[in-house]
């Protein structure tokens, strides 16, 4: 089965208003582009950038969002309002939120219902820190993440998220999993989706990998059989890292 690639860059709380405006309208798309594209501007930009995204062939993700629908939440920002926004995807249980923000597999699992409620795509990350690796208990921990986050969702709502294996101690390091480390834990979230679920559905569900991805390392790693585009840090705040990386995963 072909599945798109994906290549997500997630800004986080990076770049000015200017600054964002200026690498959103950098982004320039071939027409025959066969991956697609999406962009995780800090909130308060995602209107405007909304609007430029719509314009260049890309798409809108937010970088969080609410579990609850609406109400005394202050300072939360709900699905509803981010569709109203076009917003087209989520970040959801970025391992950052995890660990500065105490969010849990239940809260995700939350958010990721409440997004696939209003037909925006999440991105659910899962990944291992580098004490759980070194403890050879990883497998374990990311069958628990997906298995508690994703695995009370039916086959319609999963078949329509979108799963990001970032290994914590890849992210923002300068360390990159190996073809080889990524390769094996994306077949197996795949092999504990099918198992669950059943094979053709597994094999329809994109998983990205996140982690120092960059323009050096994006076509090895897209390369792999199980690894479906990329969930981009920083090299996505640089236009010519983060079009060398689209490049990548359209020539694969
Ligand atoms: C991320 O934060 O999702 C990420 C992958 O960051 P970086 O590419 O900078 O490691």
């Amino acid at each position: 089965m072909t599945r798109k690639k994906i290549v997500a860059g997630n800004w986080k709380m990076n770049l000015l208003f200017t600054e964002a405006v200026a690498l959103a309208e950098s982004i320039k798309l071939a027409n025959n582009n066969n991956c697609d594209v999406v962009i995780a501007p800090p909130f308060i930009y995602n209107h405007t950038l909304s609007t430029i995204a719509n314009n260049n062939g890309f798409h809108m993700a937010a970088q969080n969002c609410s579990e609850h629908i609406k109400g005394a939440f202050t300072g939360e920002v709900s699905v509803a309002m981010l569709a109203s926004i076009g917003t087209k995807y989520v970040i959801v249980g970025h391992s950052e939120r995890r660990s500065l923000y105490g969010e849990t597999n239940h809260s995700v699992c939350s958010k990721t219902k409440a997004c696939l409620a209003h037909k925006i795509t999440p991105i659910v990350c899962v990944g291992e820190s580098l004490e759980e690796r070194n403890s050879k208990i990883h497998f374990n921990i990311i069958k628990n993440q997906i298995s508690e986050a994703l695995f009370n969702l039916d086959k319609d709502e999963i078949s329509k998220v979108v799963i990001a294996y970032e290994p914590v101690w890849a992210i923002g390091t300068g360390l990159t999993a190996t073809p080889e480390q990524a390769q094996e834990i994306h077949a197996f979230i795949r092999n504990c989706i099918a198992e669950k679920y059943n094979l053709e559905l597994a094999n329809s569900i994109r998983i990205l990998y996140g982690g120092s991805c960059n323009e050096n390392n994006a076509q090895i790693l897209f390369s792999c059989p199980d690894i479906d585009g990329g969930l981009i840090g920083g090299a996505s705040l640089k236009t010519e890292s983060f079009m060398k990386i689209i490049e990548a995963a359209e020539q694969v």
